[in-house]
């Protein structure tokens, strides 16, 4: 449960005043503290038992867990809140995909291929699954460790280590502990044993529990040893129960403040589900549920890409419309002779223009303004698409440089810019009001590239 100022401020040493902290008062630290606008560390009268009694009660209530390292990092937890339209969720679920080390060679290649090659553009970014699960299910320990050592060497995607035997467990990480993989199950029959081989080697671990109730003698230990990078898994043997468990533990960590549950979620459709089908059903499900990790036992791009869209639009940042970043774009290859057209940032605004262009098969330049991710007519309407600022944005895009011609075609729903547009573009280009749809591309382009192509003549 998040702290107020008021409940601070009983904590702070109420001196009169002697701001060191930078604020004039206790209480106006306090209350800055408790919206996370400064840290414990300013007021330098602080015991350290309050000073950890605050960090711990100032803490997320969802515990922020890496697995991998460098570019490819998978971070979890940090979550705030319950309902994404209360603000937002922060950091979207790891897809992985699980590897049994009884598969057969040509399998696991293939399935490492798929977490290499299985990529989607999609409005700017590059969709794709961010885990690979490598599971000792043979019996054999060489086998499972030479399959770890596989998918070191082929990828550098974050891991998920599966084993029940703790020597294999402990070996596979001893390979890859530089990659910070993260070490399952720990559980309440192993976990005296794993707890000083964790120690050892720092790693985050996945815990599961056979339920709920289970899993909070095995966090509050683990924790006692300072042992915090925790992913839970209630052992939920179905849908039902998995939709139950992840609802519980969100709730508890963030409307009670549980400590014991405020760590991210590992689910395993891979497990409960039946076939295919109902495995990307589950997995689905658990997008909106809370679920931290998702362990596939395969996919492929028909079931991969709804699963990756989903995502995408759960943990899209409800309070601002989805952009693309302000820059000229690429369609096509184009070169100094392409048709250049603008519009607005927002990003169903570029995806349609760059795919009418792209049917056209014109080579084009679609230079894309910052307009808060408005679409143009609502940009142009807000101040955020006139001609000044479409002009300044134009010469400091760097287009001009990109082309030997100074035609732009302007959206038809915002012709009315182009007097202003012309004036902040010191009448150098020449504005040519385009269609007012997208769709209108197809029969405005191929003109406008008839004309340019018989510049270049
Ligand atoms: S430094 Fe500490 S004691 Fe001094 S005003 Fe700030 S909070 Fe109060």
């Amino acid at each position: 449960m998040p702290v107020s100022g008021s409940g601070i401020v009983k904590m702070l040493p109420g001196r009169r005043p002697c701001k060191e902290c930078g604020f004039p008062t206790c209480f106006a630290f306090a209350m800055k503290l408790a919206s996370g606008g400064t840290t414990v560390d300013k007021c330098p009268y602080l015991s350290e038992e309050t000073k950890a009694k605050l960090l711990d009660l100032l803490a997320p209530p969802i515990k922020l867990v890496t697995i991998g390292s460098g570019e490819n990092k998978l971070e979890i937890g940090n979550e705030e809140v319950i309902y994404r339209h209360e603000k937002t969720y922060y950091h979207p679920p790891g897809i992985g995909l699980l590897i049994s080390d009884k598969e057969s060679k040509d399998k696991i290649d293939e399935k490492i291929r798929k977490i290499k090659e299985l990529q989607f553009p999609w409005i700017g970014l590059t969709l794709k699954a961010s885990l690979l699960a490598p599971y000792f299910e043979s019996g054999n320990k060489d086998k499972f460790l030479a399959l770890v050592k596989k998918v070191c060497q082929s990828t550098d995607v974050p891991m998920v280590l599966i084993s029940e035997d703790m020597d294999a467990l402990f070996s596979a990480r001893d390979i890859c502990a530089d990659r910070n993989p993260l070490l399952y199950p720990i559980t309440k029959e192993n976990i005296e044993e794993a707890i000083p081989k964790i120690k050892e080697k720092p790693s985050p671990i996945g815990v599961r529990g056979d339920n709920l109730e289970s899993l909070v003698p095995l966090t509050i230990k683990l924790k006692d040893n300072g042992i915090e990078d925790i992913v839970l898994d209630p052992g939920s043997k179905n849908l039902m129960e998995a939709i139950r468990d992840e609802t519980f533990i969100r709730r508890a960590a963030i409307k009670q403040g549980f400590r014991p549950f405020g760590y991210p979620t590992i689910v395993f459709p891979c497990f409960i589900a039946k076939d295919g089908l109902k495995e990307a059903m589950t997995g689905s499900a658990l997008i909106n549920k809370f679920a931290s990790i998702i362990v596939f036992s395969d996919f492929d791009q028909y079931s991969l890409l709804p699963i990756l869209i989903q995502r995408l639009n759960i943990y899209t940042d409800p309070r601002f419309p989805m952009g693309v970043n302000e820059k000229y774009y690429e369609v096509l290859n184009p070169d100094e002779y392409s048709p250049v057209l603008i519009t607005s940032n927002w990003a169903l605004t570029y995806f349609l223009v760059s795919s009418a262009v792209e049917t056209t098969k014109i080579p084009a330049y679609v230079c894309v303004k910052d307009a808060d991710g408005l679409g143009v007519l609502t940009a142009w309407a807000a101040g955020k698409f006139d001609g000044e600022s479409v002009g300044a944005f134009i010469k400091r895009c760097g287009i001009a440089d990109r082309v030997k011609h100074k035609k732009l075609i302007i959206p038809g729903k915002v012709a009315r810019i182009k007097g202003a547009l012309e004036d902040a573009l010191n009448l150098e280009w020449e504005i040519i009001v385009g269609p007012k749809e997208a769709t209108g591309l197809g029969k405005f382009l191929p003109e406008v590239a008839k004309k340019l192509l018989a510049l270049k003549k």
